[in-house]
C-alpha cells in the first residue's frame, strides 16, 4: 500500500473577481520537503495560509491520509506554521514558548522535558528560562521553528522563516532547518524566494508563476530541464 500523505486537489482561490491561483494539484510523500518558489505576488502566502486554515480556498480539497482537512477549524488541522515573523509570545519565557501546545495535553513537568529535549536539538538549552526580547533574530525563529514541531504536526508550513534575518545566518539556519526536519521524519512545504535555499532545502521544488505551478520535480532536474520560459528565467541566476 502506497498511499498519498497529503493530496492537495485542485485548490483555487480567488479575492472576489481577482483569480490568485487556478487549479493547484500537488500529492506530498510522508518525511518529504517541498521547497515552493516563485515571484512576489503569486500566491505562496495565500496558499500556505488556506492550507493552515487562515483563509479558505474558494474551491478544491485538501487529504490528509485520505481525510479532508478543509471542514476543520484551524486549531484542529494537523498543521503547524513558521512566518517570516519568529511572533512569539513576549510574557513567557522561551521554554514556556517552545512547550506552549504541548501544554494543552500534558503536564508541565512531562512539557518540560521535552522542550528541553528540542531547545538542545537548535543550540539553545541555555535560554530557557529567559524572555523572547532578549534573543537575536535568528535565535527566535529557531524557538518559533520547534514550538511549531515539538506538537509533531502531519504537515508544516515554513512562510519565508529566513527572509527577515542576515545572508550569514541564514545559511547556518538553512543547513539546521533540514536536518532537523529530516530527523523529525517532518513532512513539509518551505517557502521562499530564494532560488538557492530552495533547491538546497527541497526533496521536490515546485514553481508558482502566473497562477499556476509551472513545474516541479527534483531540484536539479528543474534547474537543468525548466518545462518553460518562466521557470528557465526563474533559475537562470541561480547557483
Ligand atoms: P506571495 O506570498 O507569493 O508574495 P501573496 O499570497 O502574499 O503572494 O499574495 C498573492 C496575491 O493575493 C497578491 O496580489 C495580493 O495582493 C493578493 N492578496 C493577498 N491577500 C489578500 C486579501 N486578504 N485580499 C485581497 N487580496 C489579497
Ligand atoms: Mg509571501
Amino acid at each position: 500500500m502506497n498511499k498519498t500523505y497529503i493530496d492537495i486537489k485542485n485548490v483555487h482561490k480567488s479575492f472576489q473577481k481577482n483569480e490568485v491561483f487556478g487549479s493547484i494539484q500537488l500529492s506530498l510523500n510522508k518525511g518529504e520537503i517541498l521547497s515552493l518558489v516563485g515571484p512576489s505576488g503569486t500566491g505562496k502566502s495565500t496558499f500556505l495560509r488556506c492550507l493552515a486554515g487562515l483563509d479558505q480556498f474558494s474551491s478544491g480539497d485538501v487529504l490528509i491520509e485520505g481525510k479532508t482537512i478543509l471542514s476543520k477549524k484551524t486549531k484542529d488541522r494537523p498543521i503547524g506554521m513558521v512566518f517570516q515573523q519568529p511572533l512569539l509570545f513576549p510574557h513567557l519565557t522561551i521554554l514556556e514558548n517552545v512547550t506552549y501546545g504541548l501544554r494543552l495535553h500534558k503536564k508541565k513537568k512531562e512539557a518540560d522535558i521535552v522542550g528541553m529535549k528540542y531547545m538542545k536539538f537548535v543550540g539553545l538549552e541555555g535560554y530557557t528560562q529567559m524572555y523572547p526580547h532578549s534573543l537575536s533574530g535568528g535565535q527566535q525563529q529557531r524557538v518559533a521553528l520547534i514550538r511549531a514541531l515539538i506538537v509533531k504536526p502531519k504537515l508544516l508550513l515554513l512562510d519565508e522563516p529566513f527572509s527577515s534575518l542576515d545572508p550569514d545566518l541564514r545559511r547556518e539556519l538553512r543547513d539546521g532547518v533540514r536536518q532537523l526536519l529530516k530527523k523529525e521524519g517532518m513532512t513539509a512545504i518551505f517557502v521562499t524566494h530564494d532560488r538557492e535555499e530552495a533547491m538546497l532545502l527541497g526533496d521536490r521544488v515546485a514553481v508558482l508563476a502566473n497562477g499556476s505551478l509551472q513545474q516541479i520535480g527534483n531540484p536539479q532536474d528543474v534547474y537543468e530541464h525548466p518545462y518553460n520560459q518562466t521557470v528557465a528565467h526563474f533559475f537562470s541566476d541561480a547557483l
